[in-house]
């Protein structure tokens, strides 16, 4: 696995729940979907009903995840976690269903990746609180329908468009999660830093967090390749020069490229002179999977303005000649 991966790897689960805020709170940045979520978490609460189903949607590594256990705390239910491509049968939704006690949060990550055959049970189990269950076969079948206690769904995605229109309309509450500034992930680095019990500069945490991607996984990861470095290389104090070393040897650059990022954009600007080009063609010159480049790369490099899409294709700015060194087509 990359360091840059937005994805968690295998061994990193028992350090994000120690890392991973549990109240509104403690949850940095992402303010437009904090405050929404504080106002229908209170209302809810009043009324004393299931707060709205919520899909959050976003890239990887961002805090869905955490903002759905943070919902449940908030509401003071429990939390049920699952996948999309876990779900198999509509009769494994229909036992998850049915085991939700009143008010509770069924999260369901990778939301965009459900079975039709599943998808279709979630209808009226979101609309109505209500499983239609098929009893016999053939001419003799019918179907019964059972009530569910009130519950909210929690959908994450890193797709939103890959969502079918009648399971998006049925959510009440729609958020995207955004990429965070560096002062946000500067914070998320000190914090961890505490948890871990290690001491860190100010500025070897805003140098981390000007690499981390946006994302908050990403701090944390680089942090913990940091600290080792730290140990190994120095007196076990991050300061800033140990952060820069560290930080140059796991080759990720200061803008938080890695060398996926310049090889794609590289290809870009030599192999495609900088014409417009399509995803799946980028994809292809550089032997990556064009859905990785579309959920982990591509929204970055746009975000820092590096790259942009235009009706025939993704071309490279001004900018990302510049940072790479590459001369602009058409000037000097
Ligand atoms: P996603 O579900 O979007 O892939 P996660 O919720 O698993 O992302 O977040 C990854 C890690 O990043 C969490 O374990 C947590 O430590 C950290 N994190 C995410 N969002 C925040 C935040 N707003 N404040 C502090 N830490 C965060």
């Amino acid at each position: 696995e990359r360091i840059i991966s937005a994805n968690l790897m295998m061994d990193e689960q028992a350090v994000e729940l120690s890392l991973r805020p549990r109240y509104l709170a403690e949850y940095i940045g992402q303010g437009k979907a904090k405050e929404n979520l504080k106002i229908y978490i209170e209302a809810a609460k009043l009324r004393k009903e299931a707060l709205d189903h919520v899909l959050l949607y976003g890239p990887p590594g961002l805090g869905k995840t955490t903002l759905s256990n943070i919902i449940a705390n908030e509401l003071g239910v429990s939390l049920r976690t699952t996948s999309g491509p876990a779900i198999e049968r509509p009769g494994d939704l229909a036992a998850l269903l049915t085991n939700l006690q009143q008010g509770d949060v069924l999260f369901i990550d990778e939301i965009h990746r459900l079975h039709r055959s599943v998808e279709e049970v979630l209808y009226p189990a979101m609309e109505d609180f209500a499983l239609d269950i098929m009893i016999g076969k053939g001419p003799s079948a019918r179907s019964v329908r059972l009530d569910l206690p009130p519950f909210t769904l929690i959908g994450a995605t890193t797709r939103a468009g890959l969502l079918s229109a009648p399971l998006r309309d049925r959510f009440g509450v729609v958020s995207r999660l955004e990429f965070y500034n560096i002062d946000e992930l500067a914070f998320i680095v000190s914090r961890a830093a505490e948890i871990f019990n290690v001491e860190i500069a100010g500025e070897a945490s805003v140098e981390i967090a000007m690499r981390s991607r946006g994302t908050p996984r990403i701090a944390n990861r680089l942090l913990k390749r940091v600290r080792d470095f730290a140990q190994v290389r120095g007196d076990g104090i991050i300061t800033h020069s140990i952060a820069r070393s560290a930080l140059e040897l796991l080759q990720v650059d200061p803008m938080g490229l890695d060398h996926i990022d310049v090889k794609m954009l590289q290809a870009m600007m030599t192999t495609f002179a900088g014409r417009p080009v399509g995803l799946d063609t980028i994809a292809a010159s550089i032997g990556e999977e064009s859905q990785t480049i579309e959920d982990v790369y591509e929204p970055y490099l746009m975000q820092i303005g590096f790259l942009q899409r235009t009706p025939r294709g993704r071309i490279p700015t001004d900018n990302a000649y510049r940072h790479l060194g590459y001369p602009i087509p058409g000037r000097d």
